[in-house]
């Protein structure tokens, strides 16, 4: 039999019990509870929390995301803490009777061009099953030799039976370069979901200052089209970074929100526009326009999504400029490292 360890979260009533070798988080979505996490590989340190009693290991070494000296002063990264005792941990926040991580069969549907590098996906749940998920977060494809490939949804949910995907082609990637070259429409892929803490929290009465990167721009479209289906009229400030006018894609879509949300604006960046782009609008790195036309960002709860890059130079601007911790939520497109 297993030996199991009790995890308490300090300040609740809350706990669950973790398996010997399970990961804390691992644990914890399993039973339900949404611990905050990103890309569960150790490298974005959205899992990050404190160690109050117990002990834990690192199975695979100390993650990228943990200092020796974090660790020492009772910090640890969840996605990879593994019990040796029971432990009582303290989180920034987590959420309970959050959906059921399922592992699943799909059927794509869809396979389009986008722009010149992101395909659209859709892939079709089996009839008899049902994929909840909260608007922002992203599941996992199952590669058959084991590895696994994260990706956003870009639909909120309980639109049917179709999950949609924006997939960019990562030059000389072993999935992506698939998803261009050799899948097909009935092609069957495995998923696992919903994964990720990158959602709205709607019970802040801030705007929301929204900053995609590339295929960032999925999981906000999400939580845009579900805001706008529910009626909201919270104000919203998207802004969406790529490197010239070839990389925008489903404008018309955007400029249709601007119809049904009358408190939504949109600023698309160009790092590097073409000389044929003519571009009149901003330019530069998308977060250091954030910082100029919102110097009081402390107002306001900001969502990050794309490049780890563009997370880091971010969180580090708006950090500079006093956004506290807690209004600040991120999803860093990390990718594996197998
Ligand atoms: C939580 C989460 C959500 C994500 N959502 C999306 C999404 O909605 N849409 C999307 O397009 N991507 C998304 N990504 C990124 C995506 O998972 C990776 O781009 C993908 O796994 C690459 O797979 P691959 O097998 O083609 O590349 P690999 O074979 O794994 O990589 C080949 C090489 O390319 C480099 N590389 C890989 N990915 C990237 C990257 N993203 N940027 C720069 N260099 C890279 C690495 O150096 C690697 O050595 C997400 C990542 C995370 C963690």
């Amino acid at each position: 039999m297993t030996e199991k360890h009790k995890i308490t979260i300090h300040g609740t009533g809350d706990s669950f019990e973790a398996d010997s070798g399970e990961a804390v988080l691992d644990a914890a979505l399993h039973q339900g509870i949404l611990l905050p996490h990103g890309c569960r590989g150790g490298f974005c340190g959205s899992c990050l929390g404190e160690l109050l009693e117990g002990e834990v290991t690192y199975p695979e070494g100390l993650p990228d995301a943990l200092t020796e000296a974090d660790a020492a002063l009772g910090k640890a990264l969840f996605c990879k803490a593994v019990a040796l005792t029971d432990l009582e941990i303290k989180v920034p926040e987590y959420r309970k009777e959050s959906h059921e991580v399922k592992n699943l069969p799909v059927r794509i549907e869809t396979l389009r061009k986008l722009n010149h590098d992101v395909m659209l996906m859709e892939l079709k749940i089996p009839e008899h099953e049902q994929f909840d998920y909260l608007a922002g977060q992203y599941l996992d494809i199952l590669l058959k030799d084991g590895r696994r490939r994260s990706f956003s949804m870009a639909n909120p949910p309980g639109k049917g039976k179709l999950i949609q995907l924006h997939i960019r082609h990562v030059p000389g990637g072993y999935f992506t370069g698939q998803v261009f070259d050799s899948l097909k429409v009935k092609d069957i892929l495995r998923i696992e979901g919903p994964l990720g803490s990158f959602y709205f929290r709607d019970d802040s009465p801030r705007a929301a200052v929204m900053v995609a990167g590339g295929t960032g721009f999925a999981p906000i479209k999400a939580i845009i089209e579900e805001l706008i289906d529910s009626g909201s009229t919270r104000p919203i400030h998207l802004f969406w970074g790529v490197r010239a006018k070839e990389d925008l894609y489903m404008l018309p879509l955007i400029e249709g929100w601007s119809e049904k949300h009358r408190n939504l604006s949109f600023v698309p960046v160009l790092s590097e526009p073409a000389p044929t782009d003519q571009w009149q609008g901003e330019t530069g790195f998308v977060h250091e326009v954030v910082a100029r036309q919102f110097p009081g960002i402390s107002a306001y709860d900001v969502y990050l999504c794309g490049p780890p890059p563009m997370i880091e130079a971010a969180r580090t601007q708006l950090a500079a400029q006093g956004l506290p911790d807690a209004q600040l939520f991120y999803d860093s497109f990390d990718f594996s490292t197998e």
